[in-house]
């Protein structure tokens, strides 16, 4: 049985993994400066994940939400702390389309309203409320099309108030990344999150903030949307939760009230994943990830500009793009297959650079070295 055609495959088989770097089944060394789409957070096969993992598999990996499991009540009490969102409430689910399907059924709930504002270039995920909000025609199936989402144009602060004086209230929330990835890593600014914030005070609407690749400790604060000196009522979470084991969750402000029955799921907050979670907070602690990321990313952005060839380098902490000029078209191709190192991109000509949050500077170093190459050989190919 064939699998269904629907990824554009590499013809790579990684058959291990330590730390930030992967190994072909040819035994090949490569750099993953992609994190596998941003999610490995601690590392490959990080020492401390595995035996957590080995440890819990070997008591009980899986039993449902029915009965009490400790594990999440752990959980939510680091994540309170690592957040400093200490009065929020915790609620798992498996992955972030579902987290972001989540915050807005929630949202929904809570006002009473059905509208949602997403913005131009937003990804939220592909279930159906999700890929509605997400603003890319070609994966928005006939039956996921509603007019309950309105697009507005990101970082607009001026089409955002005319929209909610005009439909004052029929929003119930309002979604964004405080970094756009799949968009092309293009920050929302300041002074864009702090307008979302107090519109949504002013009209009682929800504002969720889409934390699944720019968050988790990825950009030096544990939420991207931190740096703008704001908090929001919802925070989704996936990708680095469970450095690859499926996990993801939303973290609900005090004034949200719970009713039984009104979110729900079988596989959310199962006692391995739970295990996965705790590990990858743990790590994030001891090591200092995230100030890690704040560090090695500075480095990273500052040596990448001083690259004549790349254009708007950007980003922040361990969250950067840049854009590769037609002359340089083959770069990512090249960086994988003649200098093995992995790297992300965005259509149609930017690298994404999504690493562990444990990178190192001499291993970012092998990035600069393998650019510097592959553009001075086109350089005199030209
Ligand atoms: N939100 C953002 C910002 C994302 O980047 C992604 C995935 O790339 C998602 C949501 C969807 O996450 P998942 O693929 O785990 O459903």
């Amino acid at each position: 049985m064939p699998l269904f055609d629907v990824y554009p495959l590499t013809d790579i088989t990684i058959a291990k993994g330590d730390g930030a770097y992967v190994w072909d089944d040819a035994g090949t060394k490569y750099l993953d400066l992609y994190g596998g789409h941003a999610v490995i957070s601690i590392g490959h096969t990080h020492p401390h994940y595995v035996a957590r993992l080995k440890d819990q598999l070997s008591r009980i990996g899986f039993y449902s939400n029915s009965i009490r499991i400790p594990l999440q009540d752990e959980l939510a009490a680091k994540l309170c702390l690592v957040s400093g969102r200490e009065d929020y409430q915790l609620f798992l689910c498996n992955s972030g389309a579902e987290a972001n399907e989540n915050a807005m059924k929630l949202a929904s709930f809570h006002t009473g309203r059905k509208q949602i504002i997403a913005f131009t270039k937003a990804f939220h995920g592909r279930t159906s409320l999700a890929v509605a909000a997400t603003d890319n025609r070609s994966i928005i199936a006939p039956v996921n099309q509603t007019a309950n989402v309105v697009f507005l144009p990101f970082n607009d602060v001026t089409a955002l108030q005319e929209y909610f004086t005009k439909n004052a209230r029929e929003v119930a929330a309002v979604i964004t990344e405080a970094i756009q990835g799949v968009g092309g890593i293009h920050a929302a600014t300041d002074e864009f999150l702090r307008a979302i914030r107090s519109l949504c005070d002013e009209y009682d609407a929800v504002f969720i903030a889409d934390s699944v690749q720019d968050g988790y400790g990825r950009t030096g604060k544990f939420f991207a949307h931190d740096h703008s000196g704001v908090h929001a009522d919802i925070y989704s979470m996936a990708k680095g939760m469970g450095n690859g084991f499926p996990i993801g969750g939303i973290l609900i402000a005090p004034h949200i009230k719970p009713k039984h029955g009104m979110l729900g799921t079988t596989f959310g907050g199962n006692h391995l994943a739970c295990a996965a979670a705790l590990a990858v907070l743990e790590v994030m602690q001891i090591e200092g990830l995230m100030r890690n990321a704040a560090e090695v990313g500075a480095y990273m952005m500052e040596r990448l500009q001083q690259i004549p060839g790349l254009e708007k380098v950007r980003g922040r902490g361990l969250m950067i793009g840049f854009d590769v000029p037609e002359a340089h078209k083959d770069l990512r191709q090249e960086l994988l297959l003649k200098h093995h190192i992995f790297t992300g991109e965005a259509k149609p000509s930017v690298i994404r650079l999504l690493p562990p949050l444990n990178l190192q500077r001499a291993d970012a170093d092998l990035l600069f070295t393998a650019i510097h190459a592959s553009i001075s050989a086109e350089a005199v190919l030209d």
